[in-house]
């Protein structure tokens, strides 16, 4: 299942998880860090410890890269054939499908991600990019090319080397496993380093990988915070850089990068529009408008967090989404009726509530709903929030805040939400609705954003590549777009004259 919108069905009730502590996973072995540091995992639901992990730093990373490099000079996996690849990954889908319970409560637990959600997005998603990337494997191939001179002249798709993957904390796995799936079947090995407040379905994934059939050192992950993504970066035997999350960290990232001129992709930050138009079916409108800030309790980069609404539809909407957002079921994760969960970690929170501070001192803002944390078993729980009357130049309007956080501004014409849509640095996503087909392709012509959603908002599927323009990054991941970017093209020219 891929889609966001094939997530109603009965959902199996299931647990949290009895953890053990986590381990560094290098060369396809479990191992502490050198310096046996160990870091406390949260449950953002309760503000508990529940586990640890190891916290690796540069010397953990060394070793890693040191595995993956001779995995990738001296190691089977570049050279095996790309549908044995692909086979490797289609298996691991399967056992990710028999191992879905155990997953969802580790994702869950540690991302405070409600259930019946992580089953179908977390989960399902990471099964669909394992199958799509192990298809897409058998596909792989280069091309003939007729030269102005006598030669027989092709192109070879190789794998680039040794890929860093460093991913954020508000879809531990399917950030991840998108760039392993994609690096693998091209036939790199790889170094990952997860979010430090969410790092456990890493090392599972790993394990069953290695139980699919990947030779041991292909995958290696190290659990650790920004110094030891900061050494990945560095480190002279990585040959490129994946990177998703913020774009102050993805700007460090490709400037260090940018000293050995190392490759990188980066998908990072966004602060996306969704417009409604005064044709638009409005039930779908509004409902769009609401799953687009507090799915996954507003921690997506893609959220749909400032609404634009034509003005004769302005007080009607705002008013809709700000009764509704208050409706949606908040609380236990592990709760099968639970849609919005916590933030993900107590940092996350205070982001939250600095920024929503803002709106009570500026002239005009009005919070329309929420506002406000709310104490629930010791959580970092935080209440959908709807704000009217921000300038368009606010802090709040222009920055990522990344929690529930709602702003809606009104509009006169066409040109002008198209104006206020492309006004902020980012362009990561953007959306409309409307009945006018050719308003929709008009629109979606000149949204700055690397997907557009008409209609709908979310809708991800590894079939369809997605990525930022401006500082939301450059690169895409899905589709086979997402495979060429752990490709190298070689050219090879023959005389045959
Ligand atoms: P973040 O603070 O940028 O961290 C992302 C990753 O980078 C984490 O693993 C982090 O480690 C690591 N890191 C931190 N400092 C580093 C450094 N100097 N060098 C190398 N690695 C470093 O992002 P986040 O708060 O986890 O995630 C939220 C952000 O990700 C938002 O901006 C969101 O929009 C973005 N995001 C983008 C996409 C997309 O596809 N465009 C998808 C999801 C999220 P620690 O966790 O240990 O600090």
């Amino acid at each position: 299942m891929t889609s966001r919108e094939q997530g109603n069905e009965a959902v199996a009730p299931i647990s949290r998880p009895s953890l053990t502590d986590g381990s560094l996973f290098i060369g396809g072995a479990r191992r502490d860090a050198v310096s046996q540091r160990r870091r406390d995992v949260i449950d953002p639901s309760t503000g508990k410890k529940i586990t640890t992990v190891a916290e690796g730093d540069a010397q953990d990373v060394d070793a890693a890269v040191r595995a993956a490099r001779a995995a990738f000079d001296e190691g089977p996996w570049r050279h095996t054939p790309a549908r044995e690849r692909g086979r490797v990954l289609t298996r691991a889908a399967q056992l990710i499908r028999e191992r879905t319970d155990e997953l969802v409560a580790l994702e869950s637990i540690d991302a405070g991600k409600p259930v019946s959600l992580t089953r179908i997005i977390d989960v399902g998603n990471t099964i669909a990019q394992f199958e799509y990337y192990g298809g897409l494997a058998h596909s792989l191939a280069g091309a003939t090319r007729q030269t102005a001179f006598p030669s027989m002249a092709y192109t070879v798709p190789e794998p680039i080397g040794v890929i860093g993957a460093i991913t954020p904390f508000n879809f531990p796995l399917i950030l991840s496993t998108v760039k392993i799936a994609a690096a693998l079947a091209a036939g790199n090995t790889m170094v990952h380093k997860p979010a430090e407040d969410t790092p456990l379905t890493a090392l599972v994934i790993a394990e069953i990988l290695a139980e699919a059939g990947l030779p041991d050192g292909v995958l290696n992950v190290v659990t650790g915070g920004g110094e030891a993504g900061d050494a990945l970066v560095r480190h002279p035997g990585v040959d490129k850089i994946a990177f998703t999350g913020s774009t102050a960290v993805g700007r460090a990232i490709a400037s260090t990068a940018g000293e050995s001129v190392k490759p990188v992709t980066l998908e990072l930050g966004g602060k996306s529009a969704q417009i409604i138009f005064e044709d638009a079916d409005l039930d779908v409108a509004i409902g769009k408008a609401i799953e687009g800030f507090v799915f996954n309790t507003g921690q997506f980069c893609m959220g749909g967090t400032r609404l634009l609404v034509a003005r004769p539809l302005f007080d009607t909407v705002s008013k809709a989404v700000a009764g509704a957002a208050g409706g949606v079921p908040l609380g236990d994760p592990f709760d099968p009726a639970t849609v919005i969960g916590p933030i993900a970690g107590a940092r996350h929170l205070e982001k939250v509530e600095r920024y929503v501070e803002l709106a009570r001192s500026e002239p005009g803002a009005e919070i329309l709903a929420g506002g406000h944390r709310i104490d629930l078993n010791g959580g970092y729980f935080y209440a959908p929030t709807v704000i009217v009357g921000m300038a368009n130049d606010s802090r709040l309007v222009q920055e990522e805040v990344f929690g529930p956080v709602l702003t809606i501004q009104p509009f006169d014409t066409e040109d002008e939400a198209v104006a206020l849509a492309n006004s902020t640095q980012y362009g990561l996503a953007a959306g409309l609705h409307t009945r006018d087909l050719n308003r929709a392709h008009r629109v979606a012509s000149r949204l700055q954003a690397g997907i557009v959603w008409v209609n709908t908002w979310g809708m991800l599927d590894p079939a369809m590549p997605f990525g930022g323009l401006k500082q939301s990054g450059y690169g895409r991941e899905y589709g086979p777009e997402g495979l060429a970017e752990y490709l190298n093209t070689k050219s090879v020219i023959i005389a045959t004259a």
